[in-house]
């Protein structure tokens, strides 16, 4: 697909949250390996809330279903988690405020400011061992992609958010509790950037009308 109506960025969203859901476990479980175990669970709380917020109303335009996914995420997970991933939605707003539509350009604009946000609030880089590792990645190649199709760049977009997942295994995590497992943490995959990945793979998956 070139673009997404308005009406289209409200299914995708809710086909991210029902694959987030779906993938608790496994989230929850990468998250035990390095982590405390609740990210599976946070993320789940997240977009539930989400689901009941978006089904019940009709948007006129794409930068309020994003800027309502984000504001319920950072409430109803609570914690930094729900900070950083609300962003990843407020971030889409920002950059989408009053559209009637989403491209690669308003995609790719939305989570560059995504990326900033997140930065900027929980002080992570490149090869922290966190959310960023998938998301920068992403948002690289979808600036290089921003007159493409919505389709060919999430398809991109995806690839380089997997790869950067991979990476996350050879990083020593200076953030959350991993972070006190020091070399222990080597090996295994980071929780949050799996959940980008999903999140753009979903995405991606939606814009392909698969
Ligand atoms: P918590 O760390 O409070 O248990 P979650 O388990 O829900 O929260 O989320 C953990 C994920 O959050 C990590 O896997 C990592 O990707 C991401 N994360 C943690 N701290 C930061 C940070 N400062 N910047 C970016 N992402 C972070
Ligand atoms: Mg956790």
């Amino acid at each position: 697909m070139e673009k997404l109506s308005t009406i289209q960025v409200k299914e995708m969203v809710l086909k991210v949250a029902d694959k987030i859901i779906r993938e608790e476990p496994k989230l929850s479980s990468i998250d035990r390996k390095i982590g405390d175990g609740d990210h599976g669970i946070g993320m789940k709380i997240g977009f539930i809330s989400v689901k009941e917020e978006l089904d019940s109303k009709i948007y006129e335009n794409v930068g309020d279903i994003f800027k309502t996914t984000g504001m319920v995420m950072l409430n109803s997970m609570g914690g930094a988690s729900g900070v950083l991933f609300g962003s990843f939605f407020l971030g889409l707003f920002k950059a989408n405020e009053n559209k009637r539509f989403l491209d690669a350009e308003g995609l790719a604009q939305g989570l560059d400011q995504a990326l900033k946000d997140i930065k900027k609030r929980g002080g992570a880089n490149l090869g922290d061992k966190t959310m960023i590792d998938a998301l920068q990645p992403a948002v690289e190649v979808l600036l290089e992609n921003q007159s493409s199709s919505l389709s060919v760049a999430l398809e991109k977009a995806t690839s380089a958010a997997e790869t950067g997942v991979e990476k996350t295994k050879n990083y020593v995590a200076k953030f959350g509790r991993a972070k006190n497992l020091g070399e222990r943490a080597l090996g295994y995959q980071d929780a949050g950037a799996t959940s980008i990945y999903l999140m753009i793979n979903e995405m991606s998956t939606y814009t392909k009308g698969e």
